[in-house]
C-alpha cells in the first residue's frame, strides 16, 4: 500500500494538489455513460438529451393572430382620416375564416385564429369602432401589426436542442410544441454511498432516541441522499459501515459492482481509523486525495472496479462542500449534461472573512441586495466544517481564492448562490 507516502493532513498547503487542477483531473477521466434510451416526455424531466433535436414543424404552424381585433390588408389602412370596412366573417383560435378578405373588407379575428387570406395586419378591437356589419379604422394602424408570422418561433429544419441539455419545464414544453412526444436520453445513473464510523447510529432504529455517551446521529447518509435525489439519479443507500478494514472493503467492493458512481462520508484522512483512504489505496486507482481546500482537504477521487469513487470527509459541512464541488459536477458530466460547472456572480463582502494562504475555501455567506439593488454577502459567522447549521443559514457559498490571505469590508468576492447548487 502506498498510503504512507501520500500527503498526510499534517503537510503544508503547497503539497496538497490545487482545487483547479483536481478539477482537471476528474473531469478528465470521467466518461459519459454510452447507454441511451427512448423515453417519453412526460418522464424526462431532469434527463440529459443524448441527441440533437432539430424541429420537424414551424412554431407557429401557421401566420396567426396574435390579439383580438379585425384582420385586414394593409392596403385597407387610410392615408388619412378613416376607413370604413365590411366584416365578412370571423376567425376563432380552432376556428378558421375560410372565405378570402378584399381590400375594404375585414374579418373578425380572435387570439391565435390563423389569419384570413388575404390579411396582413391586425387592428386591435380597441382601436376600432364598429357598426353593425362595418368597422372603421384610422390611419394610424401600422401595417403587419398585431401578427404572429409561421415559424417565427422555431422554424422547421432548425436545431432547437443540442445533446448534453438538461430536459427541464421549458425544454419539455418546447419538444412539445413540435409534437415530439419521445426524446432519446442517456441512461439514470446508478450512485451508491456509505456513511462510515463507529459513532455513527441510524435514524432508522435509533430516531427520537437518547444518544449513548460519544454516539451522534448519522445525518451525512440524509444530506447525501437528499442531493443526490436532486440530481434525478437512481440511489442505492448500503447503510453504515463501521470502522474496519474488512467492513469497508466489503462495502466498497459491494458499491462498486451495484453502482456507476460510489460516494461515502467519512474515514478518509490519514489517521489509523480511516479505512476508507486505506481501502480505497489498497482496491482502487487513486487520482487524487488531498486538496489545497477547505472544508474537504481529504477528498478522495479514483476508480474502483468500473465505478467512479469519492470518499468525502465526514464532517457534514465537508460533505456538502465537496459534493457540490466535485461529485455534482462529475455526476452531471457522467450523466451526459453538457454544462456542469456551478455559476458565480459577484458581489461587495460586508465582513471581515479569515483565511489561510494557500488554500481555495467556500464559506457560507448570506447574499441580498442592498437598497441601490447591489448584491452584498455577509458571513453566517463561525465556519466550523462540523457546524450543519452554517448551511442552514446561508444562502451561498463564498468562494475566496487560494492566493487571497482574507477579505475585508467592500472586497468583491465571487460568490455561489445556493439556487444553482442544490437541486
Ligand atoms: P471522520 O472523517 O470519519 O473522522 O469524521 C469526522 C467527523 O465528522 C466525525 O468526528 C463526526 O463528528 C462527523 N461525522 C462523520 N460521519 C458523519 C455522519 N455520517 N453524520 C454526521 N456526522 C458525521
Ligand atoms: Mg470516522
Amino acid at each position: 500500500m502506498s498510503i504512507d507516502k501520500q500527503p498526510s493532513c499534517e503537510d503544508p498547503f503547497d503539497s496538497l494538489l490545487p482545487v483547479q487542477e483536481a478539477q482537471d483531473r476528474l473531469s478528465d477521466a470521467l466518461v459519459t455513460v454510452a447507454e441511451t434510451e427512448l423515453i417519453d416526455l412526460k418522464d424526462a424531466t431532469g434527463r440529459a438529451l443524448s441527441e440533437d433535436v432539430v424541429s420537424p414543424v414551424n412554431v407557429p404552424g401557421y401566420t396567426n393572430s396574435a390579439m383580438d381585433g379585425y384582420a385586414i390588408a394593409s392596403a385597407s389602412i387610410p392615408v388619412k382620416g378613416h376607413a370604413s370596412l365590411d366584416i365578412v366573417g370571423s376567425a376563432w383560435a380552432g376556428r378558421v375564416f375560410d372565405g378570402e378578405v378584399q381590400p375594404q373588407q375585414a374579418a373578425r379575428i380572435f387570439t391565435g385564429g390563423l389569419m384570413p387570406v388575404g390579411t396582413d395586419t391586425v387592428v386591435i378591437q380597441e382601436h376600432v369602432s364598429t357598426d353593425g356589419d362595418t368597422v372603421t379604422i384610422d390611419s394610424q394602424v401600422q401595417p403587419g401589426r398585431n401578427v404572429r408570422q409561421a415559424g417565427e418561433d422555431v422554424l422547421q429544419d432548425e436545431l432547437v436542442l443540442k445533446a448534453g441539455t438538461q430536459l427541464k419545464a421549458a425544454q419539455i414544453g418546447l419538444l412539445a410544441s413540435l409534437g415530439i412526444r419521445e426524446v432519446n436520453v442517456y441512461r439514470r445513473l446508478r450512485v451508491a454511498y456509505f456513511t462510515t464510523g463507529d459513532e455513527l447510529c441510524a435514524l432508522d432504529t435509533h430516531a427520537g432516541q437518547t444518544l449513548a455517551p460519544g454516539m451522534l446521529f448519522d445525518s451525512n447518509r440524509y444530506t447525501l441522499g437528499s442531493m443526490l435525489t436532486s440530481l434525478n439519479v437512481e440511489t442505492i443507500d448500503l447503510g453504515i459501515v463501521r470502522d474496519s478494514a474488512e467492513a469497508t472493503r466489503k462495502a466498497m467492493l459491494d458499491a462498486a459492482a451495484k453502482a456507476d458512481i460510489v460516494v461515502t462520508s467519512g474515514g478518509i484522512s490519514a489517521g489509523d481509523a480511516d479505512f476508507v483512504a486505506q481501502v480505497f489505496h489498497e482496491l482502487g486507482n487513486v487520482r487524487f486525495w488531498k486538496l489545497a481546500m477547505r472544508p474537504g482537504r481529504p477528498l478522495a477521487f479514483g476508480q474502483v472496479g468500473n465505478a467512479f469513487f469519492f470518499g468525502l470527509p465526514g464532517n457534514p459541512v465537508a460533505v456538502m462542500v465537496t459534493f457540490l464541488q466535485f461529485v455534482q459536477p462529475a455526476i452531471k458530466q457522467v450523466m451526459g449534461l453538457s454544462a456542469t460547472a456551478p455559476y458565480t456572480i459577484k458581489a461587495t463582502c460586508q465582513s471581515t472573512l479569515r483565511k489561510s494562504l494557500g488554500r481555495v475555501e467556500y464559506q457560507r455567506g448570506v447574499l441580498s441586495n442592498d437598497e441601490q439593488g447591489n448584491l452584498i454577502v455577509s458571513s453566517t459567522g463561525k465556519q466550523g466544517a462540523g457546524r450543519i447549521s452554517s448551511m442552514t443559514s446561508a444562502n451561498c457559498l463564498i468562494v475566496i481564492a487560494a492566493d487571497a490571505a482574507g477579505v475585508v469590508p467592500g472586497d468583491t468576492v465571487e460568490v455561489q448562490p445556493f439556487e444553482g447548487l442544490f437541486g
